[in-house]
């Protein structure tokens, strides 16, 4: 113990030594304990050794191969029970709301489409962007998915629709009826993959549309193609 510092003992040089990496002298509390190192404790000290390892941990989980190994180990966990994993992440997601939201793509993207916006220079930006997507293969192939969604969706214009009734006289295409009310019916059902494009649209009377559920019927072909 020494006179200046009567609570703390004071160390000498011989209670620690230089870590052979940072080059810190620190006591040995600093080092861990090994009894295969002289004196008794590893060369390197704790700080240096926790960040080496951690050094190499994260090389070898970056190396192509083992990135590949553990993806196809979660892969594999993951489908082995789907349902408990999905579980696991809505609890996850419950009891951290906002990094869920923050991981969330859409909330993302829609923040980021929120703060191009904001600005005139924003907006002239994005549909510049989106003109070279639209122009690109790609955006050319997701003009046409989008497109087969729209008709997929329903949009058979009224003029359409009065164009359609008219080729059929106003009567079912089913029974012949000329029926007061007529009902759009999808010739191929909507349940079978049958799209609302004019095509694929008939008039018929609401007892002939009940009836024909998702069969398949051949309506008369309209006035004028007998
Ligand atoms: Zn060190
Ligand atoms: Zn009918």
């Amino acid at each position: 113990m020494s006179i200046l510092s009567p609570s703390r003992p004071v160390l000498s040089l011989f209670d620690g030594k230089v870590c052979k990496t940072c080059g810190l002298w620190l006591p040995f509390g600093g080092f861990h304990a090994h009894p295969r190192y002289a004196g008794g404790y590893r060369p390197h000290c704790r700080k240096c050794r926790y960040q080496n390892e951690r050094e190499q941990a994260n090389a070898y989980r970056s190396r192509p191969e083992v990135v590949e190994k553990n993806r196809a180990r979660d892969y594999e966990r993951y489908w082995s029970n789907p349902e408990h994993h999905r579980q696991r992440r809505r609890d996850w997601a419950a009891r951290n709301p906002d990094k869920a939201r923050a991981q969330n793509y859409t909330e993302r993207h829609l923040a980021a489409l929120r703060a191009y916006a904001e600005t005139e220079e924003g907006r002239k930006a994005r549909r510049e962007t989106q003109k070279r997507y639209r122009q690109s293969e790609h955006g050319k192939v997701q003009v046409c998915i989008n497109e087969h969604l729209r008709r997929a969706s329903g949009k058979v214009t009224p003029g359409e629709w009065l164009a359609i009734l008219a080729a059929y006289e106003r009567t079912c295409a089913y029974c012949g009826d000329a029926a007061e009310t007529l009902w759009m019916d999808h010739v191929l059902p909507v349940a079978r993959g049958g799209l609302t494009v004019r095509e694929n649209i008939v008039p018929a009377c609401p007892p002939c549309n009940r009836r024909k559920q998702d069969n398949l019927w051949t309506p008369r072909p309209p006035k004028g193609q007998e």
